[in-house]
């Protein structure tokens, strides 16, 4: 069985079993009270109609009542006996009292049997008022309802004795079970037939549950992360919980698909990367084992060597560095105070040999302070720097310059990729420094201008290969500017037109304390 739940009880049952549960407590409840209101009703209408017996019985008696005082005069009693006759019926009985309370007259239809005289009798006489009692009669006639209702003897308050009507309560006892038991089987069938119903809706409810289960199974057993979910279609404009379920399902499966092409093509860049050099090195040791080679194409082998190792340590340094950040594993970056300017001008003039016919221009305001790790700041400026030499031709121009102030300076212009992820962004009142490298060089499109940060992104893959870049560049630039609470953005009005990278990173407060920076920052982007 596919669809069994195999620990516990399934969903589908424990909705059934609550809703069972639930529909019988209501028709307990609905039973109980229609039961006992029914027998309320029955009782208090047998009570009236045994006071209205009791006082036509006073009515009639009451005349002869002086006759009830001689109980050794006869004919009397053979008379009164006869007008009992007139008041008993199928299960109603009459009979009287004298002030003794002992039976004068029985029931005509109680073969030789008496009323029972129970105390509330004697209680009913002492106290002159009407007493109902529940008793059981003889001869196996089951209970009776009992009234003892007081005799007076005539016009006066005194007691003489005591009229007692009774009626069988046979006919409320067996309506009342005939009752029960309707009650009972009605509300057994309703409760089989609902939960049976319920069992078939849940059904019909959960099968898109089902059917959700089936394909995340089957995703998961296949890693075909192409798939998804078949979304339940909104009803009446509104999407169900079902509907979001899977909606969300799916966002989270093409999230998964994404992440894993991303690390996928990660991989194979990364591998392609490494190929190279390691294809270059082996090259020249296959050179260098030949006797014949000359001493100045060995020195020259064993140099494009060197350079391809140191190339590859790069490589594998920068991929080591971005694993980290994605990990969240954050290196404890210090939060030194540091002059942007001073560090902006080392790193240009540091720059200034790969410069060649270049223009490099640096205008930097003074004491524009930022709190950040020294190293990691020069490594992100000595980033945009080199790529900027890089990316333009000989006799072109790179100028960078470092402006501090309030922020936020507005910097969304037309073609302009910005990265932050940081909450410590653009759109926040803290002043920022803005540090801006342009050059004249060959600038980016607008398709690639979007995709620059990613890993391994390069708009002119043999152009910048040939120029020793790895293409982790900006994805590092980036990651230390969040790091640093900052954002970075790419502009450029397109190819050939030159490119601007502007780096914003919170100034420095005197109260700013020097701790280290260790606010985590999101996964970056990878891929193409
Ligand atoms: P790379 O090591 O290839 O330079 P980066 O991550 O530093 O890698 O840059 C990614 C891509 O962005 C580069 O391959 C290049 O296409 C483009 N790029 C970066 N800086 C510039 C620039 N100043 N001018 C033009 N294109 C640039």
């Amino acid at each position: 069985m596919k669809r069994m739940i195999r620990l516990g009880v399934s969903l589908r049952t424990r909705l059934t079993l609550w809703y069972g549960a639930l529909l019988a407590v209501t028709l307990l409840t609905f039973s109980a009270l229609v039961y006992f209101t029914l027998q309320q009703n029955l009782s208090s209408s047998m009570d009236e109609r045994l006071t209205l017996r009791a006082d036509q019985l006073r009515r009639e008696v009451g005349p002869s009542i002086g006759n009830l005082l001689q109980p050794e005069d006869v004919a009397p009693q053979v008379q009164l006996q006869s007008t009992l006759s007139d008041f008993v019926g199928t299960g109603v009985y009459v009979q009287l009292l004298n002030q003794k309370a002992a039976v004068i007259a029985t029931p005509p239809n109680l073969v030789g049997e008496d009323l029972p005289v129970p105390g509330s009798s004697r209680q009913a006489m002492n106290e002159d008022r009407p007493i109902f009692d529940t008793v059981p009669i003889a001869g196996g006639n089951g209970s009776v309802r009992l009234l003892t209702e007081p005799l007076h003897l005539n016009g006066t308050d005194e007691v003489v004795g005591a009229v007692q009507v009774a009626e069988s309560l046979s006919p409320i006892e067996n309506t009342m079970s005939a009752v029960a038991r309707l009650l009972a089987s009605a509300g057994a069938a309703a409760l089989l037939l609902a939960m049976l119903v319920g069992w078939l809706l849940t059904r019909a409810a959960l099968s898109p549950v089902f059917r959700i289960t089936d394909t995340a199974r089957h995703i998961a057993a296949t890693g075909d992360y192409r798939q998804r979910l078949q979304v339940p279609p909104p009803r009446f404009g509104h999407g169900d919980e079902l509907f979001f379920l899977a909606s969300t399902f799916n966002d989270m499966i093409a999230s998964l698909e994404h992440m894993l092409e991303s690390q996928r093509r990660l991989l194979a860049d990364t591998s392609h990367e490494l190929r190279n050099p390691i294809t270059i090195i082996r090259g020249n040791l296959a050179l260098l084992r030949r006797q014949s080679v000359p001493e100045a194409s060995r020195n020259e082998a064993v140099a494009e060597a060197e350079e391809e190792a140191a190339r590859m340590g790069r490589l594998v340094g920068d991929l080591l560095l971005l694993a980290r950040a994605d990990a969240g594993d954050m290196p404890n970056f210090q939060r030194e105070r540091v002059d942007l300017g001073e560090l902006v001008s080392e790193v240009v003039e540091q720059a200034r040999p790969q410069a060649g016919t270049r223009k490099l221009n640096v205008d930097c305001d003074p004491r524009c302070i930022v709190r950040g790790d020294r190293d990691r700041l020069k490594q992100l400026v000595a980033n945009l720097v080199e790529n900027a030499i890089r990316y333009t031709p000989a006799g072109g121009k790179v100028e960078v310059s470092v402006r501090g102030g309030p922020g936020p300076h507005g910097l969304k212009q037309g073609g302009a990729a910005v990265r932050s992820r940081n909450a410590r962004d653009a759109g926040t009142s803290t002043p920022m420094a803005q540090l801006t490298i342009t050059d004249s060089g060959i600038g980016i499109s607008p398709t690639d201008l979007p995709h620059v940060f990613e890993r391994f992104y390069r708009a002119e893959k043999a152009r910048s290969r040939a120029h020793g870049g790895s293409g982790l560049g900006l994805s590092i630039a980036e990651y230390i500017a969040q790091a640093h609470g900052g954002t970075i953005q790419a502009t450029s009005e397109g190819t050939n037109r030159g490119s601007t990278f502007t780096i914003r990173l919170p100034l420095a407060s005197r109260a700013d304390p020097a701790r280290p920076v260790t606010a985590p920052v999101a996964p970056l982007a990878v891929g193409r």
